[in-house]
């Protein structure tokens, strides 16, 4: 402890954050979903302290999910209703939700089958669980997309190499590089036919699009708080139809062999209870404000398609993925920027920098020939400055704007 001296403790004095500020904008795709709301932002504050949503939890059955003061209980189901699925509850990110779906739909050494365009923490899930990952390739470029026959080949296969059919198929609703939007609806009904529970991955959509869990046939569902639900780290939504609740939320059997003690009442898979404080606070009190705003999504895509028509403006640039969009995060290829970054002095940072200089953060520093944004909750005339903005900086280099 000698070394933890007043000078060295003083840098954790006053914490600041760029980013954050008012009149910046923020292109980072991982963070337009995830900007608090006014009423969560006051939440916050209130429920700071630790423990702080369990001052009235039921002695009882002491659960998160059957506190009423504040209305937990009440919020799960509002969220289950929300999602169209029978059950939900709040975990803390939308990768745990992956893991318990894996954990306790597959046993060690099952397979189960993802899309190629599936976010890391999705191996990463898959690994601890235990369970061996089949890929669905996508179409690579330029569109990358995901199709439901690829998916049925695959399950095919698995079911030729192994005897049955996968224990899981997941798919990512919307991929975290092009911005994808998968055909959900079609892969829920080949699960279903198989007799395969889908587990649909909604970070990206579920709290900023509308999702209908029971259309796109999800057995279950997982959502990123922090992505999309304008809440606080760590959050996730981890939401169940009627086949599969039971498993997932299977209670717990376990029995001290001295004490005797046992737990019949907590959900295994939750390890008793997940998020017990402010982030929770703060995804219940954006919850009416994200109700709301999942009807104005079809304006969103408007913004997005705006910008990437203008984007692609600028000599030897154009959107990767689908097209047109039907989501608000894109990947960009610029040979035109790429171009620049390799005789400028400040090889590829200068893009971010004259992008920072017109107050527009959030394209990854150094990056030009590939890059990604996302235009989710800009205003108009952001969207307009954003434009500008890269076409100004494209010129200013030679580029040619037509
Ligand atoms: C961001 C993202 C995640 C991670 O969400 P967490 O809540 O941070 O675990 C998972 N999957 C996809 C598709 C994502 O885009």
């Amino acid at each position: 402890m000698g070394n933890l001296t007043p000078e060295r403790l003083s840098r954790y004095r006053g914490l600041e954050r760029e980013f954050g500020r008012e009149g910046l904008i923020n292109l980072n795709p991982i963070q337009r979903g995830g900007i608090l709301t006014p009423e969560a932002r006051r939440a916050l504050l209130e429920f700071g302290d630790g423990y702080s949503v369990c001052d009235w939890c039921p002695p009882r059955t002491p659960r998160l999910d059957r506190i009423k003061r504040p209305p937990l209980a009440e919020f799960m189901e509002d969220l289950a209703e929300f999602l169209h699925l029978e059950v939900a509850r709040v975990v803390t990110r939308c990768r745990e939700g992956k893991f318990i779906a894996f954990s306790s739909l597959a046993s060690p050494g099952d397979c189960v089958v993802v899309d190629a365009l599936a976010h890391y923490s999705t191996y990463l899930a898959a690994e601890l669980a235990r369970v061996k990952v089949r890929e669905v390739p996508h179409s690579g470029p330029p569109e990358f997309r995901i199709s439901p026959e690829a998916y049925g080949e695959v399950m095919e296969r698995v079911r030729r190499e192994t005897g049955r059919p996968p224990s899981v198929v997941l798919l990512t609703h919307v991929d975290p590089f092009y911005g994808n939007l998968a055909p959900a609806e079609e892969v829920g009904k080949l699960c279903r036919e198989q007799g395969v529970p889908f587990l649909l991955n909604a970070a990206y959509t579920a709290g900023v699009m509308p999702v209908d869990g029971k259309k796109l046939g999800a057995d279950v569902l997982v959502g990123s708080g922090h992505k999309s639900w304008a809440a606080s780290a760590p959050t996730g939504i981890l939401a169940l139809g009627g086949g599969v609740a039971e498993r997932v939320l299977r209670r717990s059997e376990m029995k001290g062999d001295v004490s005797g003690r046992s737990f019949p009442e907590k959900e295994t898979a939750l390890l008793g209870c997940t998020v017990m404080g402010a982030p929770l606070a703060t995804l219940m009190a954006s919850f009416p404000h994200v109700v709301e705003r999942v009807k104005g999504w079809e304006e969103e895509v408007r913004k997005t398609r705006y910008l990437v028509k203008e984007l692609e403006r600028i000599e030897g640039t154009r959107q990767l993925g689908e097209k047109p969009k039907r989501h608000t995060l894109v990947q960009v290829e610029s040979e035109g920027f790429y171009r620049i970054s390799r005789e400028h002095r400040r090889r590829g940072f200068f893009l971010y920098e004259e992008l920072r200089e017109r107050g527009i953060v959030g394209i990854q520093p150094g990056l030009t020939r590939h890059f990604k944004l996302n235009t989710y909750g800009l205003k108009w005339e952001e969207i307009k400055l954003v434009a500008e903005s890269f076409l100004e900086i494209a010129r200013r280099h030679g580029l040619a704007v037509t």
